[in-house]
């Protein structure tokens, strides 16, 4: 038996990188999952035929997290199709890097609107749907800890508003038993951040264990998260040492 054995689980940006990898380790484990996607169909469907060949029950959801209604209603569409909801991995996001003269009002509204007010939307949504022992996770970065080089000025701000919104769920939900967690990924090897993509090299060296993490890497601590009890409101770290 699992330790999330009768869970129901939703992955936001779960066709891909670490968020299937999240979706599937949460399978194991033993929660059926939904996940959300954009534009990643076949690979969310992917995703979905893996989780059921694990025997668990799985949905795969288009949901831009970018539109306040969708990001809203993926929570009520996985409930019904799944029957619940005990575990949100808020994971989709978009990393838009660039001098700060660079950044057009579009590229603010448009990140701003998938990692912070998204995350938002769809953690009130969840909330407001969770018994006692839901448990909300939400990705963020290393960068909301430390900023080695010019060009995530909007990115980190962007993320570090999610360690504030994780506190302060803590505090808001954690008299009904609902505890809300963080987690900050390094260098992890995905379509957003290939192991071999031009700054892979300088990213690798700024960790102490001197290479990327893989997304299973972080599924792991996810999964944690999601069986763990008296742990809420807190930051984690999956980074090989990148911030310390
Ligand atoms: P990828 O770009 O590899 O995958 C992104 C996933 O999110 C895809 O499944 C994509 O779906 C989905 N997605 C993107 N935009 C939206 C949206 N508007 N609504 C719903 N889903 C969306 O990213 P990673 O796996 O690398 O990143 C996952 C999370 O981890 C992000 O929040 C990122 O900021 C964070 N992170 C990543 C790091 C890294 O080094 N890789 C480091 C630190 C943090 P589709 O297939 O449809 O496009």
């Amino acid at each position: 038996y699992g330790t999330l054995d009768g869970k129901v689980a939703l992955v936001t940006g779960g066709s891909r990188g670490i968020g299937a990898a999240t979706a599937l380790r949460l399978a194991r484990d033993g929660a059926d999952v939904a996940v959300t996607y954009v534009n990643g169909k076949d690979a969310a469907a992917d995703v979905v035929r893996r989780i059921e060949a694990l025997g668990r029950r799985a949905v795969a959801l288009r949901a831009d997290s970018a539109d306040a209604e969708e990001a809203v209603a993926a929570v009520e569409r996985t409930a019904e199709a799944l029957g619940g909801l005990d575990v949100l991995v808020n994971n989709a996001g978009v990393g838009v890097l660039g001098p700060l003269d660079g950044l057009a009002l579009a590229d603010v509204d448009r990140v701003l609107a998938v990692n912070v007010r998204g995350v938002f939307l769809t953690s009130q949504a969840a909330a407001a749907r969770m018994a006692s022992g839901g448990r909300i996770i939400t990705i963020g970065t290393c960068m909301t800890q430390r900023v080695p080089w010019a060009g995530g000025t909007l990115y980190a701000t962007s993320k570090a508003a999610l360690v504030g919104l994780t506190k302060a769920l803590a505090r808001e939900l954690g008299g009904r038993g609902i505890a809300a967690n963080i987690v900050h990924p390094g260098p992890i090897d995905t379509d957003m951040n290939p192991a071999d993509g031009p700054s892979a090299a300088d990213q690798a060296a700024m960790t102490a264990i001197g290479r990327y993490g893989t997304a299973e890497e972080v599924a792991g601590m996810v999964a944690y998260l999601a069986g763990a009890e008296y742990v809420t409101g807190a930051e984690f770290a999956v980074d090989g040492g990148f911030a310390a």
